[in-house]
Parts: structure tokens; C-alpha cells; sequence
């Protein structure tokens, strides 16, 4: 049975991009054929693979969703067997505009990841910071939702427009649209806050959030750079050790 997960939070910076890639990754590591979709204009998914956005500007997410190219036509095998990537460029900008008088413009990532679901265990679509169409877009083609929060400062603002936004597609959009888990990133287990704000969102969602929390690792923000995924860069680090615990408890639990 496969599964399509949508990492979403309009907040930028909260650990999406590096949840969204590293999960994938590990997730194929344990040889579960895995799909990333880029669905950022920012691309960070992409380069995170060791794609250039700039390699693949013709061939992007952008196209398939307007119906110019095939979904085969654009996917890349990366670097990690079993883990391929849907790309982006920052001309997916003009998606979010062009898409706008297009019919049924929220159900058009659904339409395509319904055919693609065959091929692969899980699709893992990382969603950019707003609450826009690719998101809308994201949240209605998927069966969960994963939603990163970083322990900080102001980590549950914005949260109740996410949980609000995620109803509304329940209700109009995606029925079966569900919250796979609330995952705590850049903790640190020193810090009060990181610790008070561990206990707050514990205490508002319950069993839904993973047992895993996603420590700060500084590999973790160096690994994009070198275009790899973690596994990839320093297998032994303590982010790569989370996030093969995070894609166990994916496994295990959904
Ligand atoms: P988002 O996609 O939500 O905007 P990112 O995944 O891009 O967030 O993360 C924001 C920044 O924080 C990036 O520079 C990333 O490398 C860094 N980062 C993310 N998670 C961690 C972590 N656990 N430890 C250290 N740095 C992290
Ligand atoms: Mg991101």
C-alpha cells in the first residue's frame, strides 16, 4: 500500500526541506521505492538530491501540473537507489499565478500522483512556506499530512491557521486527508525552551506526535550544500540517526 505524505507548515525555516529530503532518503534506504515532489518554488528540495534547478528548468513539477510534459518525462533517479525526485525551479512561481483560472486548479497534483502511486511505496511532497495553491495543492493529493515544528520561540503561532486550512480541505477537497504526525525539529534537549516548547505541543496533540525528535545537528544544514542527502553525507551523524528513526516510525505506524 503506498502512501502520500505532504510536509506542510507556512512557517519558513522550521526544518520542511531538510524533513521532506532526509526522510525520503532514509525511507529508500530501507528500500521502500520512494518519490520526493518538490512542490517549493525555492528548490531547496531539489539541490538537496544534487539536482540543479538549473539543470532541469524545462523539465520541472511546473510542467506537469500546467499538462505540458508527462510525470515520467520529469522525474529523476538520484544518487540514493529506490529514491527519485520530482523537480522544481523557481519558475514554479508562475505555476501558482497560471493555475489560478485553470478548473479544478486544487485537484491538479492530486490527478498526478493518483497515477504514480502504483510505482512507489511512499510520495513525500515538500510543501512551501505559505498556505497558497501548491500547498492547497499538496494537502489535497495527499493521504497525511507530516507537520515539522521547531522548538523555538513562537513555535505554535500560525499553528491554528494550518490546523484551520487543513480542516477546510478535509471538508471541501480531500475527505480522507489525515495528520500523520507532529514532528519536533532543531531540538535541543539543554535548552529549557527547547524543552518547554517539547511539552506544550505534546500536550495539545497527544499520541500524534513521533517519538523521534530531530535534535540540531550542524551536518544536517551542511549536508544540502554538498547536494546530498544525510545518509549520504555523514551516515553515522546523530541527524541521520533520527531520521532513520523518523522513517521507522513512518514505516511502522504511517
Ligand atoms: P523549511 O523548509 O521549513 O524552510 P529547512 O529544512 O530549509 O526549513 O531548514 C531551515 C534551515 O535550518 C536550513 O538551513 C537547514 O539546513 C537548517 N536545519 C534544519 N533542520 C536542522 C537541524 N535539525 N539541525 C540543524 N540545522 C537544521
Ligand atoms: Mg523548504
Amino acid at each position: 500500500m503506498s502512501k502520500i505524505l505532504a510536509v506542510a507548515n507556512q512557517k519558513g525555516g522550521v526544518g520542511k526541506t531538510t524533513t521532506a529530503v532526509n526522510l525520503a532518503a532514509c525511507l529508500a534506504v530501507a528500500e521502500q521505492p520512494t518519490l520526493l515532489v518538490d512542490m517549493d518554488p525555492q528548490a531547496n528540495a531539489t539541490s538537496g538530491c544534487g539536482i540543479q534547478p538549473q539543470d532541469v528548468e524545462k523539465e520541472i513539477i511546473y510542467h506537469v501540473l500546467l499538462g505540458d510534459s508527462p510525470a515520467e518525462n520529469v522525474i529523476r533517479q538520484t544518487k540514493i537507489s529506490y529514491l527519485s525526485l520530482m523537480p522544481s525551479h523557481i519558475n514554479l512561481t508562475g505555476a501558482e499565478v497560471e493555475m489560478v483560472n485553470m478548473i479544478a486548479r486544487e485537484q491538479k497534483l492530486e490527478g498526478i500522483l493518483g497515477e504514480l502511486r502504483k510505482k512507489y511505496a511512499y510520495i513525500i511532497v515538500d510543501c512551501p512556506p505559505s498556505l497558497g495553491l501548491l500547498t492547497i495543492n499538496a494537502l489535497t493529493g495527499a493521504d497525511s499530512v507530516l507537520i515539522p515544528i521547531q522548538c523555538e520561540y513562537y513555535a505554535l503561532e500560525g499553528l491554528g491557521k494550518l490546523l484551520n486550512t487543513i480542516r477546510l480541505i478535509q471538508r471541501h477537497l480531500n475527505p480522507k486527508l489525515q495528520i500523520a504526525g507532529v514532528l519536533l525539529t532543531m531540538f535541543d534537549a539543554r535548552l529549557n525552551l527547547s524543552r518547554q516548547v517539547a511539552t506544550e505541543v505534546k500536550s495539545y496533540f497527544g499520541n500524534k506526535v513521533y517519538k523521534t525528535a530531530i535534535t540540531r545537528n550542524v551536518r544536517l544544514a551542511e549536508a544540502p550544500s554538498y547536494g546530498q542527502p544525510i545518509v549520504l553525507y555523514d551516515i553515522l551523524s546523530p541527524g541521520a540517526q533520527n531520521y532513520m528513526s523518523l522513517a521507522g516510525e513512518v514505516i511502522n505506524h504511517g
